[in-house]
């Protein structure tokens, strides 16, 4: 139980009387960013601000396009259109959930300026082969890593491929906060001066305008709560990696399931464990009542929102956002899950197909 201690350190927070910056917010982003192997790190609003401060930096906006899957949150497709430019939606790897150089090469045209992938449920996307991808084209990676903290591919951690990612502390993702935040990681020593800027009303220094920002900060609480949690993720990590291990040895025999695969090379966080279910609906009707609660992520794959209608896609054009749409079910997953309850879970889907 973290709450004595969290609500111990809230109160001192309180007593020092500093709420907005400080040292408390440098030392969160000095730990975030050096856990995650960049340079940079920082700290603003939340990760959809994140994004957009991202790409106004890129100076990405009017006539340009920039590629986003189809499938998982629409943070990303959402601020590519809040900044002027164009999201062009692809469809996602089928056994990884993210986006692959296949899903996208066919979409790059003289406008692509960026790509930014979604790590999905936890694994990021094969970053090494998009980097190789990217850099030959000449257009930027962007990295969602909103669901990806602590979580690696090929060695790399999510956050440090790209030109930049992008994080979420929202309370509910593996690392949260109580209330929302967000940070930027980048290696780029230019972009991090021009994030910091643009999270600051365009300047670094109070009264410098360079530009037109926004207010977009991690608020001193959010950041000392942070970097306390920071401490248990990796047990977090181990204990989500053996539900899911637990969950993949009894499941995978299961011929209406499909249960989610770990790339070579990748270090998977677990944030969510989504399997693929046939009669869906049916089984999580029936998990409910046997007072499991399941989650769909995401029941309408993004380009079929109505904020995305006037692009007039079509189903068939991304066959397996479509599959994950209507197949999709997020199993419960949380470090203190004990193994009865896990077994319980499982026994009830294989009574549910039985
Ligand atoms: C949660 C989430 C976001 C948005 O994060 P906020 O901090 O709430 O803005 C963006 N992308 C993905 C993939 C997410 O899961």
């Amino acid at each position: 139980m973290l709450q004595p201690a969290i609500s111990e350190l809230v109160g001192r927070v309180l007593a020092e009387q500093c709420f907005v910056g400080g040292e408390r917010v440098s030392s969160f982003e000095a730990a975030f960013g050096s856990a995650h192997h960049v340079k940079h790190c920082i700290g603003v609003g939340n990760a959809t601000d994140a994004l957009f401060i991202i790409l106004k930096a890129l100076e990405i906006g009017k006539g340009d396009e920039v590629i986003v899957p189809a499938h998982g949150w629409l943070s990303a497709a959402e601020m590519v259109l809040l900044a002027g430019a164009e999201p062009v939606f692809a469809d996602v790897d089928a056994a990884s959930y993210c986006l692959s150089v296949e899903n996208v090469e066919s979409l790059v045209s003289p406008r692509t300026k960026a790509i930014v992938p979604i790590h999905l449920y936890g694994q990021m996307a094969d970053m090494q082969a998009l980097k190789v991808f990217a850099d030959r084209k000449g257009i930027f990676l962007i990295e969602d890593c909103a669901q990806a903290h602590f979580a690696s591919n090929g060695g790399d951690m999510a956050g440090s491929v790209g030109i930049a990612g992008a994080f979420s502390f929202y309370p509910s993702k593996l690392l949260g906060g109580i209330g929302d935040g967000g940070c930027i990681t980048t290696n780029d020593d230019d972009l991090a001066q021009k994030c910091r800027a643009m999270a600051n009303h365009g300047g670094i220094e109070k009264n410098d305008h360079q530009m037109a920002g926004l207010n977009s900060r991690l608020d001193t609480l959010q950041a000392a709560v942070l970097e306390f949690k920071m401490q248990h993720v990796d047990d977090w990590i181990t204990a989500r990696n053996h539900i899911a291990g637990y969950y993949e040895r009894e499941l995978k025999g299961i011929s209406e399931i499909v249960t989610p695969q770990i790339s070579l090379g990748n270090a998977h966080n677990f944030h969510i464990y989504a399997i693929q279910a046939e009669r869906r609906d049916e089984l999580k009707a029936h998990l409910a009542t046997a007072g499991i609660q399941t989650e769909i992520h995401y029941p309408k794959a993004t380009p079929f929102t109505p904020a995305f209608s006037d692009l007039q896609h079509s189903a068939q054009s991304f066959p397996v956002s479509e599959k994950l749409q209507q197949a999709g079910l997020s199993l419960p997953i949380y470090e203190t899950m004990t193994h009865q309850e896990v077994d319980y879970v499982v026994m009830t889907i294989k009574d549910f197909y039985s």
